[in-house]
Parts: structure tokens; sequence; C-alpha cells
């Protein structure tokens, strides 16, 4: 993908060395790639490429050397990550809390961080298991809130802070 001086060489060198024939391609469709074409342009075909798909990002190589799991997670939409629950969760207990000081606030971080009860977490880790269920049935939209909502209330046990 480089040069010997280290500059890249650029879609259509590494193409041509990998032996496609580039004459007349355009380097990038604009706005995007027609749909079901994969030989569009010269970043369709190297995206299509077996070991640039099966790249692992530095992000994921750094993790995953430090003996953690990386696990990506569908952008936007925050409904499929627990995290996100859990972190609004923890803000909203931060803002409750009065600070004074910078002390104060850092404080408040750490004990709004761990301050999120077992059974919550296992409640929005639930939340996003009904909704993926929900999505795979093929619903989308309100209707997706509305299937989630509902069958939360039918299985959850006790009254918790999450939910009530
Ligand atoms: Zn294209």
């Amino acid at each position: 993908m480089t040069t010997e001086s280290g500059e890249a060489k650029g879609l259509q060198t590494v193409l041509e060395e990998r032996g496609f024939d580039t004459k007349g391609i355009r380097a990038k469709c604009s706005p995007v790639c027609p749909f079901e074409n994969e030989k569009c342009c010269l970043a369709r075909i190297f995206n299509r490429q077996e070991d640039v798909i099966n790249q692992v990002s530095m992000l994921e190589e750094l993790i995953t050397k430090a003996g953690h799991h990386c696990i990506f997670l569908p952008k936007f939409h925050c409904e499929l990550n627990p995290i996100e629950m859990y972190w609004g969760y923890a803000k909203y207990r931060y803002r409750g809390v009065f600070k004074n000081t910078f002390a104060d606030a850092k404080a408040a971080v750490l004990s709004s961080l761990q301050s999120c009860p077992l059974d919550t977490l296992r409640h929005f880790i639930n939340r996003t298991w009904r909704f993926m269920s929900a999505y795979r049935q093929g619903l989308r939209g309100k209707v997706a809130e509305w299937a989630v909502k509902n069958s939360a209330h039918t299985h959850c046990l006790k009254a918790c802070n999450a939910c009530h």
C-alpha cells in the first residue's frame, strides 16, 4: 500500500499491481456507488478485496492485544447499545449531585458511574435484546418501541428504577 519511502501508492497503482485493468474507471462514485454494482469505481473494487474486508483496525488490534474483546455496535442505534443506557443513567445521577468545586465534580463522576445497580444493568441489556428481537421480526420505529415497552412490562418481575 505504500512506496519504499512510505508514501501511499494510490488506488490505481495498488489495483494494477493486483492485476486489475483500471483504464477508464473513475476513482470514486459521487455521492455514493450505485446499489448492486461491484466494479463501478476504483474505491469499490478496492474495498471488495478480501484482505481489505478482513483488515483489523488499529483500534481493534490495540484493544485485543491488551487482552480485551472489541465489539463494534451499529452506529446511530443507541437502543442497541446497553452502554449508552448505562451512560445516560450515570449522567442523570451526576446532574443530581451538588458540586461546588472541581474535586467535587470528579468525585461525583466516579460515584455516579458506580451508582448503577446490577439489576439495572441487566435491564439495559435485556432491553437491547428485546429491540434486537423486534427488529429481527421486521418491526421498525414506533412499532418496535411499542413492542419492546410492552414486553418489558410483562417480563419485569419487580419495579426497577430504569423502567418505572
Ligand atoms: Zn462506485
